[in-house]
């Protein structure tokens, strides 16, 4: 039956009616093609990983974090070592409590990014709280540190600007200065002389910002921040530090690199997260110079653009930051474990790169070894994981262990002899 036939009152032209049908018919062939095309470059992709042996599995966890853990899979206890839960605050019953008091005070979320109606009292009450742990004059929040990073140099530096980083800061700070239009220098690891001679390269430059991490989280070392702001003083340069892996636990009261090594005063800028020691949920920030908080409210775009952090994740990191502020014996609870896993792994003949910190990455060098004897600590009771490239680089694959004040001896003398256990096994140590 023809199309005249079935609408006759089509006002339609038959020849167009046709072209339509026929191109309704043919269309997808097109797209599916394109992603038969797209599956098989993805796949091809997929299986270089596997076979380069550095596939990232995912292993599911059944409870909340924290010192012992059930996952998915094992019906024992198991021992978790490798999580940033630094201080063991993720499931500490306060942190937990006034999440939930946040819940039923302000609800699941604001449904709206801060400058339109996603700022509520507590999380200019958080802010307040940060800047005074950090001893800076104001505070951003985030939905992550990876924002915070994203999100500070392009409002910060122009073209006529400079910065100086480190070459193995965290791929967050990478990506944020990707976006700036500055005039991008890379200096060595740690390296204090090619770090002034970058500095003196970039004299002509209106501003020079030095960027580091605190803390390397793939090495565990320590930059050496003592160096970097008397160059930075000499060469008329700021300061900013990424301190992930340090707020909450490194130095006296445990408020970070700067404060560990005696210059709280002369580093300009910190970002750090609360997605670590703070309670372990979410969200980042920036503490720094009130014009420059000032200016990324008004032009950060992982700020201005995104949603405001649910009440719950801010009312468990405000705990977490209260508890820190009133008291440092969690803080200071951290070095006598790290040093009993550091000793006893050293001493079994291990090799532990970076110094007192709780990262402690048992080096191993090749990833497939990595991530089999990750597999079996966890046959032995004990959560850890392998790291390998591009996470680390080429055959310098570890299992990245992390100590946590919530470790008791026991719990770190058990690994220790899982690592023992396994480590014979793989020919790692005799
Ligand atoms: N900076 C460093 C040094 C980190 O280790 C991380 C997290 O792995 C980040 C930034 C990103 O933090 P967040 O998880 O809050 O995005």
């Amino acid at each position: 039956m023809s199309l005249h036939a079935l609408f006759p009152k089509l006002s339609l032209p038959l020849r167009g009616l046709q072209l339509l049908r026929s191109r309704t018919l043919t269309a997808p062939n097109r797209p599916y093609g394109a992603v038969a095309q797209a599956r098989s470059v993805l796949e091809t992709e997929l299986e270089s990983i596997r076979v380069a042996g550095t596939w990232k599995g995912e292993r599911v966890i059944t409870s909340k974090q924290g010192a012992h853990i059930s996952v998915d899979g094992s019906s024992a206890d198991i021992l978790n070592f490798c999580a940033n839960n630094y201080l063991g605050l993720s499931s500490h019953p306060e942190v937990i409590q006034a999440g939930i008091e946040a819940l039923q005070k302000y609800g699941a979320g604001l449904s709206s990014v801060r400058f339109i109606c996603g700022t509520q009292d507590l999380h200019k009450k958080l802010e307040q709280k940060l800047a005074q742990f950090h001893e800076r004059e104001d505070c951003i929040l985030y939905a992550s540190c990876f924002d915070a990073n994203a999100g500070l140099f392009e409002v910060l530096l122009g073209p006529e600007d400079a910065v100086l980083s480190d070459e193995l800061n965290h791929a967050s700070i990478i990506d944020g200065i990707r976006l700036c239009r500055a005039k991008r220098l890379r200096y060595k690891h740690m390296d204090l002389n090619d770090l002034e001679d970058k500095l003196k390269e970039s004299q002509s430059s209106r501003l020079r910002l030095v960027v580091t991490d605190g803390v390397f989280s793939m090495d565990g070392d320590v930059a050496p921040l003592v160096g970097i702001c008397d160059l930075a003083e000499q060469y008329g340069a700021l300061v900013f530090i990424d301190e992930c892996h340090a707020t909450g636990f490194l130095g006296i009261r445990g408020r970070g690199t700067d404060e560990l090594l005696g210059v709280m005063d002369r580093v300009h800028i910190v970002n750090s997260t609360l997605g670590k020691a703070l309670g372990g949920a979410a969200g980042g920030y920036t503490v720094g110079p009130k014009p420059l908080i000032d200016l990324l409210r008004q032009r950060s775009r992982p700020y201005l653009f995104s949603n405001s952090l649910p009440p719950p994740v801010v009312g468990s990191a405000t705990r977490a930051v209260e508890l820190l502020l009133a008291s440092n014996e969690i803080a200071q609870s951290m070095a006598a474990k790290t040093m009993r896993f550091r000793n006893g792994m050293t001493q079994a003949g291990f090799t532990i790169a970076g110094a007192a910190h709780p990262i402690c990455p048992v080096m191993l060098g090749d990833a497939r070894l990595a991530s089999l004897m990750a597999d079996d600590m966890l046959k032995l009771g004990v959560y850890v994981i392998g790291f390998s490239y591009p996470v680390v680089p080429k055959g310098k694959a570890r299992i990245r262990v992390q100590i946590s004040a919530a470790h008791t001896d026991s719990d770190i003398d058990r690994t220790v002899d899982a690592f023992i256990q396994t480590g014979r096994k793989h020919g790692v140590i005799s």
